[in-house]
């Protein structure tokens, strides 16, 4: 990292901002990353993690399931993260969601949710009740999004592929929150990313804030009256930060700052850093997070709330086309075959040959680009259906009559986490006896689910999707 130095303009406008703070905010710029991970509350209780997880674990003050991970035990690599029992996220960013604060029921739109930090932090707070939608313009990031959502096992979740502005045209003033976690210059990741340091220039940060004037004003139409808009970013150019957001104030006064009552131990915004000419009388609701402050990259985050107004939209519920009675009754008797789960026929719908189930409160999808309209459970292929790794990750351990259940240290695990081919000759006796049986069953770790596995001729053929693959 240190062959690529932190650019020298960047660090000028620093200095004359932070001032005395300058020398120690440089040397925390310096020190090695650290690293985060995210409790999945959808799976597991934080107790019962801390208890069965090895790794060397802090608390992180400003997010209850979040903690620092220092030591040796790779989390990436770890069948716990395959199973989706948590997300890697770098500390700092678990704040954002902290103060966007989804309650369970609400309908949260995240505009810019690729791959996925925010939006599976935002899922799990909404505890299966309710709505997320998530999107991302970019349609590589937005699969990549599908393939953590999917891990993560959440129901309840849309994805799409959108300009926030169309996003607009079809559901107005909708949503309860909105995330607007912008684009932007990536000063704050400076610690860790190479890219970020290589990428920086001053013409790059004023073509983000040109970019983030465009995409608040959008976000904004989304809000419901009384609901709340975030607006954050990961870097330090108060042009990027303070500037946006008061010019967005002084141009939509029907939306006004959230007086930030929380304790969290986050540091004030620097709106002098520019001189901005402003009549906000405070600028309570904007917080900043500094390396040299205890957060170990910087962020920016604004709080707002509409007070009134906003364009009102027909948003009707999502119109499933049913199944007809005899996929219906093919459909229970697989989904009988393969889990316990009580799953709504009547929310069950077919598109193309892929079965979802779509979620109480789905709405109405227009002709928005859509990736994934709900819970995916599998595929019509050849004659049978294919089960999802969506499918089995959203189930419990308990809900499957044939599984295979390893500890985290079963020499089988790495195999299927590479995508081998599974022989008897990997199992004990009394796991053997799993081989009397014929077609899918669920590799389980500690109980809970991991993938699929499909028992043919004394072999399990390996359904761990590629794209999850250590290899
Ligand atoms: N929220 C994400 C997380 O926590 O993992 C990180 C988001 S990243 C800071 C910004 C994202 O904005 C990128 O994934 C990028 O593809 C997306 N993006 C860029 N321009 C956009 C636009 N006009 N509308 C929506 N998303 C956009």
């Amino acid at each position: 990292m240190s062959t690529v130095p932190i650019p020298p303009l960047f660090l000028e406008r620093m200095r004359v901002w932070l001032g005395e703070e300058f020398p120690a905010f440089l040397s925390a710029l310096n020190q090695p990353p650290q690293s985060g991970l995210r409790v999945n509350t959808l799976k597991i209780s934080i107790t019962d993690f801390l208890e069965k997880s090895r790794f060397d674990l802090h608390p992180i003050p400003w997010c209850p399931e979040g903690f620092f991970v220092s030591g040796e035990g790779r989390p990436g690599k770890h069948p716990y993260h395959a199973a989706g029992l948590y997300y890697l996220q770098e500390p700092s960013a678990m704040a954002v969601v902290e103060l966007l604060d989804p309650q369970p029921g609400e309908n949260v739109l995240d505009l810019a949710a690729a791959p996925g930090g925010k939006a599976t932090h935002i899922a799990a707070r909404l505890q299966e009740q309710g709505l997320l939608v998530a999107n991302d313009l970019h349609s590589q990031r937005a699969w990549d999004l599908v393939k953590n959502l999917e891990r993560w096992g959440a129901k309840n979740v849309i994805v799409t592929n959108e300009t926030p502005y169309r996003l607009a045209e079809q559901w107005g003033a909708f949503f309860d929150r909105v995330l607007l976690d912008a684009p932007c210059s990536g000063e704050g990741m400076f610690r860790r990313s190479l890219e970020a340091r290589l990428d920086w220039s001053p013409e790059i940060v004023r073509a983000c804030a040109l970019r983030q004037s465009g995409l608040l004003p959008q976000a904004a139409r989304l809000v419901r009256p009384g609901g709340r808009l975030v607006y954050s970013t990961c870097t330090f150019a108060p042009e990027e930060n303070e500037a946006v957001v008061s010019r967005f104030l002084q141009e939509h006064r029907e939306f006004e700052l959230v007086e930030l009552k929380t304790r969290l131990p986050f540091e004030p915004a620097h709106p002098e850093w520019l001189a901005i000419e402003s009549d906000l009388s405070d600028w309570h609701g904007m917080v900043r997070l500094f390396p040299h402050r205890g957060h170990p990259e910087g962020h920016f985050i604004a709080v707002m709330r509409r007070r009134s107004g906003g364009e009102w939209r027909d948003v009707r519920p999502f119109q499933i086309r049913s199944l007809s009675p005899a996929q219906r009754r093919e459909v229970h008797g697989w989904l009988a075959s393969l889990c316990t789960a009580e799953i709504d026929p009547l929310r069950l719908t077919l598109i193309g040959s892929r079965l979802y189930f779509i979620p109480p409160a789905a709405i109405d999808l227009g002709r928005l680009r859509t990736i994934l309209p709900g819970w995916f459970l599998g595929e019509f292929k050849k004659g049978r259906i294919e089960p999802s790794h969506a499918f089995l990750l959203a189930l419990k351990g308990e809900q499957l009559p044939l599984k295979l259940n390893l500890t985290a240290e079963h020499p089988a695990l790495p195999a299927y986490l590479r995508g081998d081919l599974l022989h008897q000759g990997l199992f004990s006796e009394s796991e053997a006896a799993i081989f009397a049986h014929k077609g899918w069953l669920a590799i389980c770790v500690d109980g809970y689910p991991l993938g699929w596995g499909r028992i043919v001729e004394k072999t399990i053929k390996n359904h761990f999707p590629k794209a999850h693959r250590l290899l």
